[in-house]
């Protein structure tokens, strides 16, 4: 069992090769965005059935008398014959007092009471690649519970779940962000400075802009997973209403009002119409 481990995707289990490989074991991670963005690597602890260290799996100790089952005879499973109305028919079962050894041992291993496994706790480190998605699983080969001796062991399934982002909603790879400008802004256009999961970029707002307007910033979204390149960033513009006005602010915004022939009537509901007309 190395300590590098194989991480792939994938949603079912791998087909089954024989009875004795190990179990796929699950287990889940939560992420930040921010850490979906950049890649991360965490550590993962699970309880995990290991092979017995003091018997390597066996069940009983290496010096332990050894003697050959007489429920089976040694060989490990039992055939019985039944008659029923249809025939004579043969079943044949995995003997139940050896256990499908065909032998059977003067001691148990004390360690893991026979059962060849011990319950540990593991600490692995996963590795996560930049882009994922909530959902995606990695699976860490090997990393599951052990196999009978001989056999392989099964898969560690890491489930991650990447959290919300108070400023910006996923789309697949794209991300969308809602972006307060004033209202000389919108009018006069800027340039404005918006957040990103690489630190900010800055756009041109067009002058004359309308609220819930969307701008495209190519490339400023998540990386794709496993491909190169990123989603873009759509930000949508919010133009804001002011909740109070300076004197001066208030003069100017009626004198504005005035000069597009607009009849206000300022003492009834001047904010309502503001508002309105935005
Ligand atoms: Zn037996
Ligand atoms: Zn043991």
């Amino acid at each position: 069992m190395g300590d590098i481990f194989d991480q792939f995707f994938g949603g079912g289990g791998r087909g089954q090769q024989g009875p004795q490989q190990g179990r796929d074991l699950r287990t889940r991670l939560t992420i930040s965005l921010q850490e979906a963005y950049d890649g991360v690597q965490k550590q993962v602890t699970v309880r995990r059935p290991e092979r017995c260290p003091d018997c390597d799996g066996a069940g009983y100790p290496e010096d332990a008398d050894v003697r050959t089952c007489p429920q089976c005879d040694g060989q490990g499973q039992v055939t019985q014959v039944r008659q029923t109305p249809l025939g004579r028919v043969q079943q044949t079962q995995q003997c139940s007092r050896c256990g499908g050894d065909g032998e059977l041992h003067s001691e148990t291993c004390a360690t893991c009471s026979g059962q060849g496994q011990v319950r540990e706790q593991a600490t692995l480190t996963v590795d996560i690649p930049e882009g994922i998605r909530s959902g995606q699983t990695l699976r860490m080969d090997g990393e599951g519970a052990p196999g009978e001796r001989g056999a392989r062991n099964g898969d560690l399934l890491v489930e991650v779940e990447v959290e919300d982002h108070p400023d910006f909603e996923r789309e697949g790879d794209d991300l969308h962000h809602r972006h307060a400008v004033s209202f000389p802004q919108a009018v006069f256009g800027d340039e404005v400075e918006v957040p990103t999961l690489d630190g900010g970029a800055t756009f041109t707002l067009d002058a004359g802009t309308q609220s819930g307007e969307t701008f495209r910033l190519r490339g400023k979204g998540m990386p794709r997973l496993r491909r190169s390149g990123h989603g873009d960033l759509y930000v949508t513009v919010q133009v804001v209403t002011p909740e109070s006005l300076s004197e001066e602010q208030r003069d100017a915004l009626e004198a504005f009002a005035e000069a597009g022939g607009e009849e206000i009537d300022v003492d009834q509901g001047f904010f309502e119409k503001l508002k309105n007309s935005f």
